[in-house]
């Protein structure tokens, strides 16, 4: 994994609070509706054009075109402060000589709109004040969905006479009310949430206020801002072509909330208009984050990516589904495969191998000088062999963009050509290695060179060298490129995640089917549901690399995508982890492989919790068999774990995420290690934290045939009492059944219910693990 994100260029803040103008006003009205019920404030209806469709109603300022009503009409709940001034719903942001311009519907002498339809709205401005842009269009049309709190935004720009935009911001939601109990929900990555989003992004040190993500890097494209009591936005994007954009949340100047979609259209001094090739979605709806995932699963379910999904369709191979656990170690076969088949003999389930530091370059520095492994051909594949015939399978590392320009191979291979390129027509560099300070380029993956050298390392790796599959680290990312000799549309747009399904298409044709290749990836992103058979997520262990801040992971992308993907990976582990032979010896630590504190085994186990009952593949992180001995009570709960999971695939691995019924948890404080890819110590950086976290973990599975999993891991000391109950219409189940536990005794019946009435009562022991089935069968 690496942490660094690449962002994109976002704008210095440019907000202004609008001082109110006196333009020009035509009226187009082909129909006329002024919408009953006022915003909210003192308003008369005059003021404002409205669309309505007895769920959401949008009110826009007829004099400027400022949105001046978002309102959720089932809820009676206005989405704006009407004590602010309306804002406009776009920004326009141009690339000229002297920098960037920034303009939006107050920069218009003229604006006019027009309903085609009761449910459709258009707007239109003109006669910009900005002087280079005389003849300037823009024209947003909002439309409102028959049944739903959803609306459709689409926008163009017309007029450019070939100046540049460096992006369209549309859908902007300025003014949004503060609702007091805040959440703020972003499938960045698996998902986070966090509190408070005002308070945190007011704490924040730079002069911008503003949180800021990319899509793809953004696994999904949907955010939810809420008060669980009251009312939430969902700001959704319906572009099912994957292409790169921003959004963002920030205060402005009167400490008020605004939402952007920043659009970002590729480099083209010919373009005359500008028109993403998609619509955003702003919605309003009383719920949680997991409401807002219900609605953007029954667009996301629909797409391409879900129809193509290799998991849905039965492509990916038998053995990764059959899979109980992983191991991920790093280095040597004697360091990887021999603790795995340790673990396999323990387990008596399939276990499989994520193999870091295979290779015969350094990690982060010597990419891609992969082959031949660093242990030798002949040794490497006997080990493989060996280790294929206890059952056990190794995917090995390799990174999908990285090279190493300090490498011979950088030089010899010319790869600087075919290397990633910034605005500035400089080539993409960053130093992940901070031991040996060398810098790594990104390559173009809309070249065919990059894909050529990448699938024939995936060749070598697969058919020459025996591994199982390939881990294609930072994938589900997209990157612009700037370099207009490479053939790719210049800056912006989709073609990284087109040429990525190339990519693994090209690997695909030179590795016959018997030998069961699977590709996996670092993150997640519906766009690669095609292309790649597993997708390693480890936000699992946020705190072990993020430490412990405002964001807490939530599954959002199993809620969304689980049945399409498989998902697995954590940096859980009961070791220091490790440092590569091959980096500068001054750094590396003195004892290899020395245990963590035993402070640190309830993180261990909360993380396996978290994977159990998210319906993760589970995983450990630089296993060791005497661990097996001088960790027993942890590695006794990760057997036991992945044994109860292995008989409720149904759910875990094939189920749809539901919402949990309510239940109790107690919460304790207790220690956080904050040490996660590497040992080996530059400097005196913080590496523990203590932080209170749940000690009951629960998690809700829908089967095919409409059976209910409540999945439930203790992490406490002590008995915990589990108790809850709900009626059977919630869940789509018959009015009457059977309530099964399995765990490590076994499967058994715990309880029946009628009259729709599902009453749990029982208590799990210290570190208990269960699955309950709720059924109507046997
Ligand atoms: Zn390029």
């Amino acid at each position: 994994m690496k942490l660094k994100v690449n962002k994109l260029l976002i704008p210095t803040n440019k907000i202004k609070m609008k001082t109110h103008k006196a333009g020009i006003c035509y009226l187009f009205l082909l129909s006329f509706m002024i919408y009953a019920s006022s915003c909210g404030g003192n308003k008369t209806g005059d003021q404002n054009v409205y669309v309505e469709n007895g769920k959401i109603a949008l009110g826009f300022d007829k004099q400027t075109g400022s949105l001046s009503c978002l309102k959720d009409i089932t809820n009676s709940f206005s989405l704006l402060d009407t004590n602010l001034i309306p804002g406009s719903p776009w920004e326009l942001e141009f690339m000229n000589s002297s920098g960037t311009g920034i303009i939006n519907s107050d920069n218009a002498a003229k604006f006019r709109f027009s309903k085609p339809d009761p449910l459709t709205i258009i707007l239109k401005w003109k006669n910009f004040s900005y002087t280079e842009k005389k003849d300037l269009e823009v024209v947003a049309t909002i439309n409102l969905d028959k049944d739903k709190p959803l609306s459709f935004w689409k926008i163009s720009v017309n007029n450019l006479e070939g100046k540049s935009i460096k992006q369209v911001i549309f859908p902007r939601i300025a003014g949004l009310k503060d609702t007091g109990e805040e959440y703020l929900a972003v499938p960045q990555w698996m998902g986070q949430i966090m509190k408070d989003p005002r308070i945190n992004l007011s704490a924040l040190k730079s002069n911008v206020k503003r949180y800021s993500w990319t899509y793809p890097g953004l696994s999904l494209q949907c955010l939810a801002l809420y008060n669980s009591e009251k009312n939430g936005l969902y700001a959704a994007c319906n572009d099912s072509m994957a292409y790169i954009k921003n959004f963002s949340f920030s205060l402005d100047t009167l400490n008020s909330l605004v939402y952007r979609m920043h659009n970002l259209p590729s480099v083209d001094s010919l373009r005359t208009s500008y028109e993403p090739p998609y619509t955003g979605v702003i919605g309003t709806f009383k719920g949680d984050w997991i409401t807002a995932a219900e609605i953007y699963r029954e667009w996301g379910s629909q797409q391409r990516w879900t129809r193509e999904s290799r998991f849905k369709n039965q492509i990916t191979p038998d053995w990764l589904e059959n899979t109980a656990l992983w191991v991920w170690n790093r280095s040597k076969s004697g360091n990887v495969l021999v603790p795995a088949m340790d673990m396999k003999q323990r387990l008596g389930l399939p276990v499989s191998v994520f193999w870091h530091w295979w290779h015969g370059c350094s990690y982060d520095d010597e990419f891609p000088e992969y082959v031949p492994p660093r242990e030798g051909k002949e040794s490497f594949i006997s080990a493989v062999s060996a280790a294929n015939k206890e059952g056990i399978r190794a995917i090995v590392y390799m990174n999908q963009r990285l090279w190493g320009t300090t490498t011979e191979s950088w030089t010899k291979d010319n790869a600087a050509v075919y290397a990633l390129k910034n605005p500035d027509g400089k080539i993409n560099t960053h130093v992940y290695n901070i031991f040996s300070n060398r810098p790594t380029a990104s390559m173009c993956m809309g070249t065919q060179f990059w894909k050529d050298k990448y699938a024939s390392l995936c060749d070598s790796a697969v058919n020459t060298y025996t591994a199982n599959g390939v881990y294609m680290d930072q994938a589900c990312q997209a990157m612009p490129c700037y370099d207009p000799t490479h053939g790719h549309p210049v800056g912006p747009g989709n073609y990284w995640v087109e040429n990525f399904g190339k990519l693994t298409k090209q690997i695909r044709s030179k590795i016959t089917q018997d030998k069961q290749l699977i590709l996996a990836g670092e993150g997640c992103g519906e766009a690669w549901l095609p292309y790649l058979d597993l997708f390693l997520t480890l936000d699992i262990s946020k705190e072990r690399y993020a430490g412990l801040g405002p964001w807490r992971t939530i599954p959002f992308f199993q809620a969304v995508y689980h049945q399409y993907s498989i998902t697995y990976g954590n940096y859980s582990s009961l070791l220091v982890p490790p440092y590569d032979e091959l980096w500068p010896k001054e750094y590396a630590p003195k004892k290899p492989l020395e245990m963590l504190s035993k402070d640190f085994n309830q993180q261990f186990l909360m993380e396996q919790a978290r994977s159990f009952v998210w319906g993760m593949q589970p995983t450990i992180a630089n296993y060791q068999a005497f661990l097996s001995r001088d960790r027993k009570e942890e590695i006794d709960f990760l057997l036991n774990l992945a044994r109860i999971r292995n008989q409720a695939v149904k759910y875990l691995l094939y189920g749809k995420f539901m919402r949990s019924p309510q239940i109790e948890s107690p919460e304790k404080e207790f220690g956080i290690s904050r040490l996660s890819i590497y040992a080996g110590k530059t400097g005196n950086s913080v590496t523990a934290f203590r932080g209170t976290f749940p000690l009951l973990y629960s998690g809700t599975w829908q089967a095919d045939d409409k059976d209910l999993g409540i999945a439930l891991v203790s992490i406490s000391d002590d008995p915990v009492e589990v108790s809850f109950k709900f009626s059977s219409d919630d869940y789509e189940l018959p009015p009457a059944g059977k309530i099964f536990i399995i765990d490590k005794k076994g499967k058994r019946e715990l309880t029946s219910f009628s009259n729709k009435e599902i009453k749990v009562d029982f208590t799990l022991n210290p570190k208990d693990i269960c699955m309950l089935e709720v059924t109507s069968g046997n």
